[in-house]
């Protein structure tokens, strides 16, 4: 294994902006929807990730989980790259509840439900095929000429019914180990230490996609949302008060040094302004501007200029 899956900014991110989005907020639906596909997605991809620790080959091979390349001007994202001696494949991993139907000519991805109801969506296939293409172009750069190869999988286990021959081999997370099992590299383009050293290099030029801050990725009035400094314990948002050199929680009676901490992580998720004492206190709700000037001190953040004009950054 060389590159593991890390929670996504995204996600992160929009579970902090729907706790800040008022209900009656023209863009709650949507962005519950976000959150609710988000973290669906990536709860498919760890379990896509579980299967995958299962795979021991009689060949060398390297895998790679959620890689951001990118080549010339443009970002392409893959879920998951296997490595082997004669190709490297990119799975595709896909989340979609229900039986999922295949046909091939004209290719058809249909989606099925219990009540008999039925769905097209767009094809996977010609998804994976591109991103086949860029990491081609990604490879031969570097001088690295093997063939590269898409399958698709589907991360819940899906009944699955094929017909027909689709471009790509389509599988669900349980059959994948078994698919790359039983693979028998017929030659040796790479040698291990090829395969080491590219998958090095892959895991080296991983950019993390980066979205923040999210008010401007979804054209959210920073202001509609939600002020103050959040309770950790309790279940519903229960804002904290700065009291008595303490945050203090009215709901559970939780007190504590440094939850402000979370909101600032928070701030740098959501808002596209610059931190600033001013505008800390504001988004905490702390009164005095010199507890907040001590606070943000002890934050490890570095500040930057002086006097009315400074402002604070994440140091990175
Ligand atoms: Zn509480």
């Amino acid at each position: 294994m060389h590159k593991h899956r890390t929670v996504p900014k995204l996600l992160s991110g929009l579970f902090a902006l729907e706790r800040r989005l008022p209900r009656h907020h023209e863009k709650y639906k949507f962005i519950t929807e976000e959150l609710y596909n988000t973290r669906a997605g990536y709860s498919g991809e760890l379990e896509y990730d579980r299967y995958m620790k299962e795979v021991q080959t009689d060949f060398p091979h390297a895998v790679l989980h959620d890689l951001s390349l990118h080549h010339e001007g443009v970002y392409f994202q893959i879920d998951s790259l296997f490595i082997t001696p004669d190709s490297i494949f990119i799975s595709e991993i896909k989340n979609r509840a229900d039986r999922i139907i295949v046909t091939a000519n004209p290719t058809q991805f249909l989606q099925v439900n219990n009540k008999g109801e039925s769905q097209l969506f767009r094809s996977p296939i010609a998804e994976v095929e591109r991103k086949v293409q860029f990491l081609r172009k990604w490879l031969g750069r570097r001088n690295v000429n093997i063939p590269v190869k898409g399958i698709i999988v589907f991360a819940y286990n899906n009944q699955m019914q094929i017909e027909g021959e689709p471009r790509l081999p389509i599988y669900t997370s349980y059959e994948a180990p078994t698919f790359f099992r039983s693979l028998k590299p017929e030659k040796k383009i790479i040698e291990k230490r090829d395969i080491s050293r590219i998958a090095i290099e892959l895991a080296r030029s991983h950019r993390e996609y980066n979205p923040y801050p999210l008010v401007t990725h979804y054209k959210i009035q920073p202001h509609t949302l939600k002020k103050g400094v959040f309770c950790s314990t309790c279940t519903v948002p229960s804002i904290m008060i700065w009291t008595a050199r303490r945050w203090e929680c009215r709901l559970c009676g939780k007190r504590e040094s440094d939850s402000h901490m979370a909101g600032i992580e928070e701030w740098f998720m959501l808002m596209p302004h610059k931190l600033t004492n001013q505008a800390f206190c504001e988004f905490t709700g702390i009164k005095d501007r010199h507890t907040a000037k001590r606070l943000l001190a002890r934050s490890k953040l570095k500040q930057q200029g002086i006097g009315r004009g400074s402002y604070y950054e994440l140091i990175p």
